[in-house]
């Protein structure tokens, strides 16, 4: 051990503090493990939890049976019982997915049935003419309507996910990257940087780390490099609208390939947003190219027609957790344990993508059986 680091024993670590981590030590904590939680940023949300869309999925996009619209499913309603429960924001405000046109509308009738099979059991088909009963300024040929979508306040739910963790005892550590590990007899010997590098050993290992969970894996010695699948990064990014907002319901179009298209959702005050559009990207760079409105006019008018010229402004963008490249099918969440790589104690969450934040409660519980 290097002049001066610190060590530390302790039952479980969990890497990353986004909100899938922050859920996983609160579940460790209230099941009676001592849990630390070490994150390389500032402090708790400083990357993908922060830039998302902010809703809560019903669950209805995903294959049948995969992790995806399992974990969406039952964490939807798990997150909307923890809001309530901790009074974190949320408003259940339900979503419109569009047709524009008959090839659409034949995808939004496979994307019911997918629903369906998911077990989101309130969708319900809507002619034109009932969908512009919700919204009149909506353009469509047909809609979805999804009654149990909703928007939630995702730095609040970090905060009520780290205050849960605290009182059952866990503790975050934040400036604190995972610089290395390695498997030992009783579990995992960490180093880790920053400011006041410390070692840690630990029994069970869980890595959160989002973006840099391939990377996270990379560095423990004894996983074979055969487990740890490629990072892709795929950008989305997001324009505000300056006016009022056009509808009051959350309006997707039929979905594109690598992201759900470009949609409308609300912010908790009530103000729009349209993205994320689909990028794929080789660094991290969150700037927003004012460039891009170009596609989001085009996109956007498809279903509303009357967004007025320069009314979109940059806001923010996000980058997708992907591991499957631009082309290939999404590849669906793994929360790769024992069973898959052979290393008692540690669990690898990769690919992270949406529905990501509205499955955190449930991922974090299937975390928890899988130890
Ligand atoms: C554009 C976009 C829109 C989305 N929209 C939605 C949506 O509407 N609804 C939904 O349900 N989901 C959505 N998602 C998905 C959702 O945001 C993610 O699934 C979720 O936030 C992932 O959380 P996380 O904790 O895994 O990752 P993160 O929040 O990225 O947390 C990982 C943490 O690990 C830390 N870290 C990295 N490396 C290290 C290291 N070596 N040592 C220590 N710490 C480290 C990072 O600093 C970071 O804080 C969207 C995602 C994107 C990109």
């Amino acid at each position: 051990m290097a002049a001066g680091t610190v060590s530390v024993d302790i039952d479980a670590v969990v890497v990353g503090a986004g909100v899938v981590g922050l859920a996983v030590a609160r579940a460790l904590a209230m099941s009676g493990r001592e849990v630390i939680v070490v994150e390389a940023g500032e402090g708790i949300g400083v990357g993908v939890s922060s830039r998302n869309s902010e809703v809560i999925h019903a669950g209805i996009y995903y294959p049948g049976g995969s992790l995806k619209a399992q974990l969406c499913v039952e964490g939807k309603q798990r997150l909307y019982a923890y809001c309530e429960e901790r009074g974190v924001s949320y408003q259940r405000l339900g979503k419109l997915i569009v047709a524009t046109d008959e090839a659409q509308k034949l995808s939004l009738g496979k994307l019911l049935e997918q629903g369906r099979q998911n077990g989101v059991e309130d969708l319900q088909w809507l002619d034109a003419e009932q969908a512009r009963a919700l919204e009149p300024k909506l353009s469509c040929v047909a809609a979805l309507w999804s009654p149990s979508t909703g928007i939630v306040d995702s730095h609040g739910l970090m905060l009520a996910l780290q205050g849960d963790a605290e009182a059952h005892g866990a503790s975050l550590v934040f400036h604190t990257p995972l610089v290395s590990g390695r498997c030992i007899e009783q579990g995992f010997e960490l180093q880790m940087g920053g400011a006041e590098p410390m070692t840690l050993t630990c029994r069970e290992l869980i890595n959160c780390a989002g973006l840099s969970a391939p990377e996270v894996a990379g560095r423990i010695e004894g996983l074979p490099a055969r487990h740890v699948p490629t990072a892709y990064l795929c950008k989305g990014s997001y324009f505000s609208f300056s006016g009022r907002a056009p509808f009051r319901h959350l309006v997707y179009p039929a979905p594109e390939s690598a992201g759900l298209g470009v949609h409308m959702t609300l912010d908790l005050g009530g103000q729009a947003r349209f993205g994320p559009d689909v990028e794929w990207v080789s660094g991290i760079d969150y700037r927003v190219d004012p460039a891009r409105a170009d596609g989001f006019y085009a996109a956007i008018r498809r279903y509303w027609p009357g967004l007025p010229d320069n009314s979109l402004q940059p806001a923010y963008s996000g980058i997708r957790p992907k591991i499957s490249g631009p082309g290939e099918p999404a590849a669906d969440f793994r929360i790769d344990g024992p069973a898959e790589h052979g290393v008692p104690g540690l669990i690898n969450l990769f690919g992270i993508e949406s529905p990501g934040l509205t499955s955190c409660l449930a991922l974090a519980d299937r975390v928890t059986r899988t130890l």
